[in-house]
């Protein structure tokens, strides 16, 4: 049933929301991570002063690495949304990840947007990934997260089917195309603290890979985890997504 942890938890469509659907809510309902119309997902608890670092698209053999050094260097774990073609190619890198305590989750096969996929092919992204994945890393996966934050109710329940919890988030900024690592560490600071003030935990996106391009430039998303990392490290408690149940 419904865990108390998650945030704006919906018990089924009211009559507003099945208007705001047939109005075009459809989209609002398919891509804003923090709806709950299509089903519920785990987002972030009223844990407030917790915080979970999420990594999207990797592994990548450029950047994940560095990554994984700031990690360890702040004795800190984090959870990695990995895309399943590149876990395949990468499988050493996935068990690295692993090996040093961080929390991989299925982020699809080949990142289409599956809010718009067919059901067929909805399965067969999730479930391809969580076998490669289990194959890998010897352990089952709990947890997944929709390319773009899309899906609508037939992608959530194949999720649940798989054993999964889908996952959106509460702080992101476009870590993918902006060169400034301050600026990235500084728009993520922000809402950090706006969601402390309504006393929530923050579940933060940044991207150590490129769903569209292997050679992305991810050295201002990891520069900016290393910002984050020291600036809250002394007041804050940084987990992985299952300390938030599922
Ligand atoms: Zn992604």
């Amino acid at each position: 049933m419904y865990d108390p942890l998650v945030v704006g938890v919906s018990a089924g469509l009211s009559a507003a929301a099945v208007a705001g659907l047939a109005a075009g809510g459809c989209a609002y309902a398919a891509m804003w991570p923090a709806s709950q119309l299509f089903g519920r997902t785990l987002i972030a608890p009223a844990r407030p002063g917790e915080l979970a670092l999420t990594f999207d698209d990797g592994p990548n053999p450029a950047w994940t690495p560095r990554l994984l050094e700031v990690l360890a260097s702040h004795d800190v774990r984090a959870t990695f949304f990995l895309v399943g073609r590149y876990a395949q190619a990468e499988p050493a890198l996935v068990r690295r990840i692993v090996a040093a305590g961080h929390l991989i989750g299925n982020h699809s096969w080949s990142h289409p947007n599956l809010a718009f996929a067919a059901a067929g092919r909805v399965e067969e992204e999730l479930t391809r990934t969580s076998q490669t994945l289990e194959q890998i890393a010897g352990a089952p996966v709990g947890y997944f997260r929709p390319p773009f934050g899309g899906r609508r109710p037939e992608v959530l329940r194949a999720a649940r089917r798989l054993g999964m919890a889908p996952v959106l988030w509460n702080a992101m900024t476009s870590d993918w195309s902006e060169p400034s690592a301050d600026r990235v560490t500084e728009k993520l600071a922000a809402t950090i603290e706006r969601m402390e003030r309504r006393g929530r935990a923050a579940n933060i996106v940044l991207h150590d890979g490129s769903h569209l391009d292997m050679a992305a430039n991810r050295g201002p998303s990891v520069a900016a985890a290393g910002q984050l990392m020291a600036r809250y490290q002394g007041s804050h408690r940084f987990v992985t997504v299952d300390a938030w149940g599922g």
